[in-house]
């Protein structure tokens, strides 16, 4: 596979943005800048920005202001060591994050990237993400359904927060509206790159890593 400092990966709740981005971070040593987890995390924290957060992700299930989303963003970069080849998992979801981290990249003098999208329709998205598990401890994610425990730790499995119909239905509504835009967007830059995500993981992972040769 060829090299990339940054690797920009995109598609609805479910597409395998996360669990193909653990695999390529595994065999080539990417970092993964996870937007969802950025923002669990400080929700989790206790902050006034975290609780304001905890609300828009758990109680309107709507997404994060761009300005807040941007600075967390930013922090992660900042903290990981300069030159770090680095996965953008669901980031950017919106026009003005795209324009964002044009903005970023620059900053870091990252040029030399690319964009995937993991294509999945939504019936499959919603029957995968009412199927997945995070530990409720460490918050590791599963995609074997199968598994009865955390590999990581050992702890309990359990159905994300926002893992209900009512609010994946309301993820998956506003992920085709606002970030349809962005995949135009890069396809006009020609940085673009289309995975068929309804395959199995594996079969997947190869057509990721031939599209990126
Ligand atoms: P995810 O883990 O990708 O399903 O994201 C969980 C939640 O975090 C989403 O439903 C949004 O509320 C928020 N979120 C994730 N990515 C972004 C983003 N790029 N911009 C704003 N909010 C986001």
């Amino acid at each position: 596979m060829k090299h990339y400092d940054a690797l920009i990966f995109m598609g609805i709740q479910g597409s395998g943005k996360g669990t193909q981005a653990r695999l390529l971070a595994d065999e080539f040593g990417y970092s993964i800048l996870e937007a969802g987890k950025i923002l669990r995390e400080e929700a989790a924290s206790g902050s006034s920005l975290g609780k304001k957060i905890d609300e828009i992700i758990h109680g309107k299930g709507e997404l994060v202001p761009d300005e807040i989303t941007k600075e967390l963003v930013k922090n992660f970069l900042n903290d990981i060591q300069e030159g770090t080849p680095v996965i953008f998992d669901a980031y950017p979801r919106t026009l003005v994050q795209l324009h964002d981290l044009e903005e970023i990249l620059k900053e870091h003098n990252i040029a030399n990237y690319r964009v995937v999208y993991f294509t999945l329709t939504d019936d499959e998205a919603m029957k995968r993400l009412l199927s997945r598990r995070e530990c409720e401890s460490c918050k590791a994610p599963t995609s074997d359904s199968a598994e009865e425990a955390c590999k990581k730790c050992g702890g309990t499995l359990v159905r994300r927060k926002d893992d209900e119909p009512e609010k994946i239905q309301k993820r998956l509504a506003w992920s085709h509206k606002e970030t349809q835009p962005v995949v135009d967007a890069y396809e006009e830059k020609g940085v673009l790159i289309v995975v068929d995500g309804n395959e199995s993981i594996d079969q997947v992972y190869e057509e990721l890593k031939q599209k990126l040769a």
